[in-house]
């Protein structure tokens, strides 16, 4: 999800491009992005590239009750403004790099040295943003059995604690 936008920024304020994501993925620490469809605009502003997107994708977490694979289908609209780090945008732009720094403005997205203009991050905050603080592998999952540690989705133990609610689960661990 890499463009070079090096037309774009030699062009006209206002001018556009519009490009599909198929199928993409994203990996980050504590979890994937995985299947990501969507499309995304890219717009020369005066000081860059103003970035609209729109995507859905499947984030792969680890179920919190029973630590299988969970999949959560995951849709986020983002719009984030990229900035050149060649700096200069010649004419028609308001701002070159030097005084975003100066103003310690230092803005979080940067177009790099060869005008490539690099979506993933943008999409990667735009998705864990939309992901849920608890994900679980479907919404009955029974968890694990506190006593033997049995997933009781597949086959359930014998355990009297079988019963227990699995959110209640941890309350269990901590009077032991
Ligand atoms: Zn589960
Ligand atoms: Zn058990």
């Amino acid at each position: 999800m890499i463009y070079n936008v090096a037309a774009l920024l030699s062009g006209e304020l206002g001018i556009s491009r519009v490009y599909s994501i198929e199928d993409e993925s994203i990996t980050h620490e504590g979890g994937d992005f995985h299947g990501i469809s969507g499309s995304v605009k890219l717009t020369r502003t005066d000081r860059g590239i103003l970035l609209r997107g729109k995507a859905t994708g499947a984030g792969i977490n680890e179920c919190a009750r029973c630590l299988e694979t969970a999949v959560t289908v995951l849709h986020t609209v983002v719009e984030d403004e990229y900035f050149p780090v060649n700096g200069d945008l010649g004419p028609g732009s308001s701002l070159l790099r030097q005084e975003i720094v100066e103003e310690e403005e230092i803005p979080e997205f940067w177009i790099d040295e060869a005008n490539d203009l690099d979506t993933s991050e943008a999409l990667r905050q735009g998705f864990i943003s939309e992901t849920p603080l608890v994900n679980l592998c479907k919404p009955d999952c029974a968890g694990i059995c506190p006593e033997c540690g049995n997933n009781q989705n597949t086959n359930p133990c014998e355990c009297e604690v079988r019963n227990i609610d699995p959110r209640l689960a941890g309350l269990l661990d901590l009077k032991i």
